[in-house]
């Protein structure tokens, strides 16, 4: 059963990147109305989603008829042809649908998205570049940055401060980093407490500024 609380969410462009954003919205039980020029796409997808339709969504009239103007969501994820994603943005906020996403796929095609009334810009291949690249270089196993000065990651417990207790080791004070998880070999996730024992080979998760966490990270 697919959630009533909401209105369907429309995702055009079924390339590489807008099928994994359908496949994994209908997996978290919202209704998908899928759009997609290409006929042999629309065939491809079609008992994938809930609804998947052959239309050019640079056309508002198209889109007006596939009843977009009544969904509170839609997202655009075209990457490939920058004016078909700008066009596609535009009949969207023509038709006055609230919540614009769009996919760029530079940092010109974002600000143009942006300008033209897009509510939420993400750049994928940026984004996961990024992310990537801290991944790779870091000993972080895992993180989001929130802000410039605040990210939560997933680290070893650092070698250098095994066997002592989150109060001995005041970890925001010395490092600027609060530790709120650990959990130890095989078991899960407790939040971490004063009396909480860096064991080694556990994994915390822990708060701070990227820069903190990372260099956290490195003490061991
Ligand atoms: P990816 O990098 O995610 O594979 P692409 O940009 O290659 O993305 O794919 C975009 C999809 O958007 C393609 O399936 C293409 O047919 C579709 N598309 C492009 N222009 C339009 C349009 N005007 N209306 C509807 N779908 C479109």
């Amino acid at each position: 059963a697919k959630r009533s609380d909401d209105s369907g969410i429309a995702v055009i462009g079924l390339g590489r990147f807008g099928c994994h954003l359908a496949t994994s919205l209908t997996r978290l039980d919202h209704e998908v109305l899928a759009i997609d020029r290409s006929a042999e796409r629309v065939q491809r997808w079609s008992s994938q989603f809930d609804r998947v339709v052959q239309a050019d969504a640079t056309e508002e009239g198209a889109l007006r008829q596939l009843g977009i103007a009544d969904f509170r969501r839609a997202v655009v994820a075209i990457g490939a042809s920058v004016e078909a994603s700008v066009l596609t943005v535009l009949a969207l906020v023509e038709l006055g649908v609230p919540q614009i996403w769009a996919r760029a796929t530079s940092e010109k095609h974002a600000k143009i998205l942006s300008s033209v009334g897009a509510h939420h810009v993400i750049f994928p291949e940026a984004e996961t570049g990024e992310r990537v690249a801290h991944l790779i270089v870091s000993r972080l196993l895992d993180f989001i940055e929130f802000d410039q000065d605040f990210a939560i990651a997933k680290v070893r417990v650092p070698s250098a401060l095994t066997g002592r207790s989150l109060r001995e080791l005041a970890p925001a004070e010395r490092y600027g980093v609060m530790v709120v998880g650990a959990k130890l070999p095989g078991e899960r996730f407790r939040y971490a407490t004063p009396e909480t024992v860096l064991v080694p080979g556990s994994v915390l998760v822990v708060e701070g500024s990227i820069g903190q966490v990372q260099r956290f990270a490195e003490l061991g």
